[in-house]
């Protein structure tokens, strides 16, 4: 398979070519040059199939040329046997028509480890065959970077640095990434907000004086081979429900726009998806966006569902592309003005293509909190934040009467409710515990280093510590 720029101008590369590089040189994110896709008949030969063997189905189109299904088997194998559950993202039944699907069972008890651990495995496998060594560098508000530390820490390699805001990430999400002691895992806590840390980031990757010595990679949801994982449990739940003969719809809390683009993706390969709900929180530019056609960036409000709390929605631009029509250009020139000016409007043609299969819906704190009781009461599931806005915006589309009550409705739960305990505390009244297999994470020691938020001090700082490239 071949990856194209949605802004047209960067070489096409191969999978294993994206998944190191991340972002496009032109600035665009890579996406396949077609959907694959399957029959009906094909689609439901996959019933019943283990999770690792499903995703095996799944992914092979894409690494075509990279892997063979024999590698990948191998690959996904070692990236979930390290799950807590068997079928590695189970279902719940909620009522009769609502289902959770969980995907919180890997070691950082949140859905990124879903992908990332898999991604873990891919670099190294890659990494390999070349005389290459990879820093990764990101920002995060607390799940990616300990997903992607925990995939990471102790390969030969890679070595990892992870932003996060100094005292703006959860007790369990903070000693997830800084009790991880490998030598190759590098915390640093910015006395700044997420989007400060994001910025610098950003900045570091187009830094003529920084990014030419080193071999930089990404692991936030611009990089293909995440979305790519996060496809197949669309396949793994929808076929325990029915599928392809009965169709499902999902909602999914959403801040970046990765985890429902996975959705997007595996209906164009032919899974019938009869809608996605992208739920937000207050932070609603997607809602905006989708309901208005106004994908305008405000200013970040913190909730309790930080992972959500994200103004300006990275992989929206892939949609966007499809919806152009596939046109790198048009992709391009649109995208600059969103840069320029922090705002843009959708065409009526892009709304209804996204009108085709997207339904959104902002939820408050106070209909999270009510979501989050009724699952307790009703099925006696605990709920953490980010869940309880996808909950809570199937109900209330439910009860309006766009969400048809006959078709199964699953709910990603993206997180552990203990790892956002306080927030669940608070909403209802329980303290949900840690599970066994973190283990100790509270007795362990912690090792970050504190950096004003300041972009020279944080770039000299990796600067001094990462492996330069080399020639
Ligand atoms: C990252 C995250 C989200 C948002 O996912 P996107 O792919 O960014 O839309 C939702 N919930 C939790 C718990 C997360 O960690």
């Amino acid at each position: 398979m071949d990856y194209i720029s949605t802004r047209g101008k960067a070489a096409a590369l191969d999978f294993e070519g994206v998944t190191l590089a991340g972002l496009a040189s032109d600035g665009g994110l890579y996406v396949p040059r077609s959907w694959p896709k399957f029959t009906q008949a094909e689609i439901a030969a996959m019933a019943g199939l283990p999770y690792v063997d499903l995703a095996v189905r799944i992914m092979a189109p894409y690494v075509a040329g990279s892997l063979t299904e024999e590698e990948l088997h191998g690959l996904c194998q070692a990236a979930y046997g390290r799950f807590s559950h068997k079928a590695v993202t189970p279902l719940a039944q909620l009522d009769e028509t609502n289902w959770l699907l969980e995907l919180f069972h890997g070691p950082t008890l949140a859905f990124k480890d879903v992908a990332l651990q898999l991604l873990g495995h891919m670099f190294e496998r890659f990494l390999n065959n070349r005389d290459t060594h990879l820093t990764i560098i990101g920002a995060t508000s607390g799940d990616t970077g300990s997903a992607a530390i925990d995939a990471v820490a102790g390969r030969e390699k890679v070595d990892i640095f992870m932003l996060h805001p100094d005292g703006r990430v959860s007790d369990v999400q903070r000693r997830q990434m800084t009790t991880v002691l490998a030598p190759n895992v590098h915390n640093i806590a910015i006395d700044g907000s997420f989007d400060d840390a994001q910025a610098m980031v950003k900045r570091m990757f187009g830094d003529p004086d920084f990014a030419g010595k080193f071999t930089l990679s990404a692991v936030n949801s611009i990089n293909w081979a995440r979305l790519m994982a996060q496809i197949v449990y669309y396949f793994a739940a929808a076929l325990q429900l029915g599928a392809p003969h009965r169709p499902v719809a999902f909602s999914v809390p959403t801040g970046n726009f990765g985890d429902v683009f996975a959705g997007y993706v595996a209906s164009r390969m032919g899974l019938p998806i009869a809608r996605l709900v992208v739920a937000t929180n207050v932070n609603d530019i997607l809602h905006r966006a989708l309901s208005a056609g106004d994908y305008s960036a405000g200013s970040v409000t913190a909730t309790a569902a930080p992972s959500m709390d994200i103004q300006v929605s990275s992989n929206f631009e892939r949609l966007l592309f499809d919806l152009e029509g596939r046109d790198g250009a048009l992709t391009a020139a649109r995208m600059q003005g969103f840069e320029s000016s922090k705002a843009m409007q959708l065409t009526s043609q892009m709304r209804t293509g996204a009108d085709g299969i997207f339904t959104s819906a902002r939820v408050d704190p106070e209909e999270m909190g009510i979501a989050m009781r009724k699952a307790w009461d009703d099925a006696g599931q605990v709920l953490d934040p980010h869940t309880a806005i996808g909950l809570g915006a199937a109900h209330r589309l439910q009860e309006e009467g766009t969400l048809d009550r006959s078709i199964p409705c699953v709910t990603l739960a993206t997180a552990h409710p203990s790892k956002f305990r306080d927030a669940v505390e608070r909403a209802t009244g329980l303290r949900p515990r840690l599970p066994a297999r973190v283990g100790d994470l509270f007795e362990r020691e912690e090792r970050f280093d504190k950096l004003a938020g300041d972009y020279t001090t944080v770039r000299d700082y990796i600067a001094a510590r990462a492996v330069p490239a080399k020639g």
